[in-house]
């Protein structure tokens, strides 16, 4: 069996030309939406997903500045600079990269983002709002897995939903959207017993980890629904033979761009018992990106029509 696969590109595509038919609406009514993207440090993953957004708000006509600033940055530096943005009207939303430098204390710098600007909706006014089901800033690699869910046409009312991993950005807010969504949800972690045999339950599987190949056929539901969130990076032929049964393809991938992407869960094990699944590359990382213009352009939208944002 070979399961469908959940393309991240048509779908980011189809809510991309949406998001640009909104922003054509704002401009009418000259609202230019504008995001501001925060580097601290030079994390090369970091440099790729911020280029990624900015090149995403240039092709769609948003307005964004990059601003980079040193590894050794203070947290009251940090502050400082969303308080700045906070200020500024051309600015509806602040993106700020995680993760930031151990100099840096990330959940102060974050909660220091006004919340209607917060367009990665990690502040906990936001996470509020998500857990009680109020209308906020939904964080989007979340908000992007269940647009590939709901335009895959993958019921979630009464499914059994099984996530692996509890990060405030990712495994929780999954898990509370799907909720949401009538699913029943459990949540899983490094600490959970038995955990391919709650994998197993699931008819949505959402997997948020950070290992590579984690997540083996015998985590896997015959023709289970599999998102597989994860992004890691190899970087020598050692480690491509160990994920891939199938190396050859894999490899020289890695002979000609020095390293190759896999999520957490098995490719070729997806492939197989999946009856449905998000690939890496080509899934829900570019959900990420496309919801990014979402908030952005829903801030935006919020700010041309009450005239405030809410730290006002
Ligand atoms: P994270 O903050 O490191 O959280 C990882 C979670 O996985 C933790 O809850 C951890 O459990 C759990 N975990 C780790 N080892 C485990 C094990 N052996 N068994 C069961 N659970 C285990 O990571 P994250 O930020 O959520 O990101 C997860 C993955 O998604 C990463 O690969 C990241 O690069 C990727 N990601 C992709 C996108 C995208 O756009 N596609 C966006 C964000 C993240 P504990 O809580 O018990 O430690």
């Amino acid at each position: 069996m070979s399961g469908l696969i959940m393309g991240g590109r048509e779908i980011a595509a189809a809510i991309k030309a949406e998001v640009a038919r909104e922003i054509a609406v704002l401009k009418n009514e000259g609202v230019v939406p504008g995001l501001a993207a925060v580097q601290v440090g030079e994390n090369p993953a970091s440099q790729i997903y911020i280029r990624n957004k900015v090149q995403a708000c240039s092709e769609l006509g948003l307005y964004s500045e990059k601003i980079e600033l040193p590894a050794h940055s203070s947290t009251a530096q940090l502050v400082a600079l969303v308080n700045e943005l906070n200020a500024r009207r051309e600015i509806d939303g602040i993106l700020v990269q995680l993760p930031l430098p151990p100099t840096a204390d990330a959940k102060q710098v974050l909660f220091a983002v006004d919340p209607a600007k917060d367009v990665d909706g990690f502040h906990p006014l936001n996470a509020g709002n998500l857990m009680t089901g109020r209308p906020g800033m939904v964080p989007c690699t979340p908000a992007g897995i269940i647009e590939i869910l709901e335009r895959s046409r993958i019921p979630t009312r009464g499914a059994r939903a099984v996530v692996i991993g509890r990060s405030d950005t990712v495994g929780k807010p999954v898990a509370m959207l799907l909720l949401h969504r009538h699913a029943t949800v459990t949540i899983c972690h490094s600490q959970t017993r038995e955990l391919a045999a709650i994998a197993r339950e699931a008819d949505i599987l959402v997997a948020a980890i950070g290992r590579p190949a984690f997540v083996t056929a015998d985590f896997i539901k015959d023709g289970a629904t599999v998102i597989d969130v994860g992004i890691n990076r190899l970087t020598s032929p050692d480690e491509v033979r160990a994920v891939f049964r199938e190396p050859s393809g894999p490899l020289e991938r890695l002979a000609a761009k020095g390293s190759v992407l896999v999520g957490d869960v098995q490719p070729e094990d997806m492939k197989e018992k999946a009856g449905a699944y998000t690939p890496v590359p080509g899934g829900v990382g570019l959900l990420t990106v496309a919801m990014l213009m979402v908030n952005t352009v829903r801030a935006a939208r919020r700010r041309a029509h009450s005239g405030r944002t809410l730290a006002e």
